[in-house]
């Protein structure tokens, strides 16, 4: 963990009112628990097994934020507990998540999971995909998520400019979606795109939440 590197990120990202997730999949609670001493309170991991293990043995103020795929048979785990799921990429997992949320009195946030990249092993919905879900009366119906943005992770390359037309796209597409679909849910707020490698990129485009993990705990073994 590199606790310089982390206060550097946190002064570089303050005049833009984002937030940090720190992604800290893979890293022992150790790592986390140096992170909480210096106030990080957002942590981002991407398996619900692991994020469940450490939600327990950690301090209970800290927001757990799901970023990874999630399948619809662990939901169970995290609902009770999980602040934010930035990688939501289907109705069927939207309904599963509502049905778990309404067994615990809650309601959950979510993030849609835009597919932006070239990379065909990302996930995520296209456009079309999207605005069939926000009109479909199914998803109208559910009264225990809400949905607070989106979420995108840009083609894995050197190409700055393939980048940021990629995280343009995925702005642009928030603020359409926003006017179209939210325009009276002040909850819809969020866009979270930006890793270690491109978040200086996201930030220019627009990122409320950024997720960084390597840059500051690290490469991952
Ligand atoms: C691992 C991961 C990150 C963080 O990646 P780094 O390159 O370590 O910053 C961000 N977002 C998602 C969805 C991830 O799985």
């Amino acid at each position: 963990m590199n606790p310089d590197r982390y206060q550097e990120i946190v002064k570089e990202i303050k005049p833009y009112g984002a937030c940090l997730v720190a992604v800290s999949k893979t890293r022992p609670a150790s790592d986390i628990s140096g992170l909480y001493s210096l106030g990080q309170r957002i942590f981002g991991e991407n398996k619900a097994q692991e994020m469940t293990d450490k939600y327990e043995a950690l301090p209970k103020d800290i927001n757990w934020h799901l970023i990874g795929h999630l399948q619809t048979n662990k939901v169970k785990y995290i609902a009770p507990f999980v602040a934010l799921i930035h990688s939501v990429d289907s109705l069927r997992l939207l309904e599963e998540i509502n049905k778990h949320a309404q067994k615990h009195s809650r309601i959950i946030p979510c993030l849609l999971q835009v597919y932006i990249a070239r990379e065909e092993t990302k996930f995520g919905l296209d456009k079309s995909e999207l605005t069939e879900l926000l009109s479909s009366s199914d998803y109208q119906s559910l009264k225990n998520i809400q949905i607070h943005g989106l979420m995108g992770m840009a083609t894995n390359t050197e190409d700055t400019g393939q980048i940021e037309k990629e995280f343009k796209s995925l702005k642009d597409l928030f603020d359409n979606l926003q006017k179209q679909y939210f325009s009276d849910k002040a909850y819809f707020k969020e866009l979270s795109m930006g890793m270690s490698s491109d978040y200086r990129l996201a930030l220019k485009h627009g990122a409320t939440l950024i997720r960084i993990g390597s840059d500051i705990f690290g490469s991952r073994s």
